[in-house]
């Protein structure tokens, strides 16, 4: 088995965007790339999220804000930010970072944003061209999913791909990258939710298993095939008395059974995380070069 190492290969990624930046931008007198967030409220997630994106922006030279609201904003003020930021030529891309308090409409309010500066990939036109195979922002997690397939040399050409969960953000998009005509893609992909009859068949014959449901330790050794590929993007915090934060993170995947089956397994932590945040950087420099109109 080996370990499809989300922080070698997302620091590998963040020196080649720090080089990007060094020489298309500072040397050339130009502002360096800027990714705006907006925070509503104090989800003590959201607020970790949005702390490690400043962080990641720091490390490869970008610049970064963030706009923080308190959970009551309405969501007709929220939108006026939003018109602020499409409007203000001195931020690159930003995200609103989700989930937002109830009283907002949170699909309202990604459709407001410019797809040109939509760097989390969430817009209706940036979802559509991607089912089109168009260039567009892609979202980040399934993105980095992609990214590591790819860097580790994994090809999805002809494979049997398992998909678990399918959510908007992560397991739909995964299972139509997977599918796609294109270089990266070319898979055979079933995707399972909650609806789905005998998953544990379906998921045992994948080669290529992603699993996106956000239940702890679903995937057990007697659901993977010999040698399968695995990711895991699962994020769970479970108590922890050995630890000085008080917890451990965890995925969705048992990892020590599985690892044993597996011939490449994502570890939590270590995996898709890392990858997710340094697909943002990925997306914000491709929307301060312009790349995408
Ligand atoms: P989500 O929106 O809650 O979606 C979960 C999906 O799993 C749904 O499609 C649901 O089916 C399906 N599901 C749940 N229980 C199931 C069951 N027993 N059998 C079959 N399907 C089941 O979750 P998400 O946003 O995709 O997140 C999933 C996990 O990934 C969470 O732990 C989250 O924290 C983590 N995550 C990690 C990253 C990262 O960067 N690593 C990024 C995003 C999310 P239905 O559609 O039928 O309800």
């Amino acid at each position: 088995m080996k370990l499809l190492d989300g922080k070698l290969i997302a620091d590998q990624i963040k020196t080649e965007i720090a080089k990007e930046v060094r020489e298309q931008f500072i040397d050339k007198g130009l502002e360096a790339p800027h990714l705006a967030a907006v925070l509503v409220g104090e989800d003590p997630a959201s607020v970790t999220y949005v702390t490690a994106k400043e962080k990641a922006c720091a490390e490869v030279g970008f610049i970064s804000s963030v706009y923080r609201y308190p959970a009551n904003i309405s969501e007709d003020k929220l939108l006026e930010v939003i018109d602020f930021l499409n409007a203000d030529p001195e931020i690159d891309g930003f995200i609103v970072q989700v989930p937002l308090p109830g009283h907002i409409d949170e699909q309202k309010i990604i459709a407001r944003i410019d797809p040109r500066k939509d760097i989390d990939g969430f817009h209706p036109v940036n979802i559509g061209k991607m089912v089109l195979n168009q260039p567009c922002f892609v979202s980040a997690t399934p993105m980095g999913i992609m990214t590591l397939l790819e860097r580790y040399n994994i090809d999805v050409t002809g494979k049997n791909c398992v998909v678990l969960g399918r959510s908007h953000n992560v397991g739909t998009p995964v299972s139509i990258l997977l599918s796609r005509k294109s270089k990266s893609g070319n898979g055979t992909v079933t995707l399972c939710h909650s609806h789905t009859v005998n998953i544990k068949s379906i998921a045992s014959a994948a080669d290529i298993l992603v699993v996106a449901m956000g239940k702890l330790g679903f995937v057990t050794a007697d659901m993977v095939k010999q040698g399968a590929v695995v990711i895991d993007v699962g994020i769970h915090r479970v108590p922890a008395t050995d630890t000085k934060s008080g917890f451990r993170l965890k995925g969705d995947v048992k990892f020590d059974e599985v690892s044993r089956k597996c011939s490449y397994i994502t570890p939590v932590p270590g995996g898709v995380g890392l990858m997710t945040i340094v697909s943002l950087l990925q997306n914000t420099l491709k929307a301060a070069k312009k790349e995408i109109r």
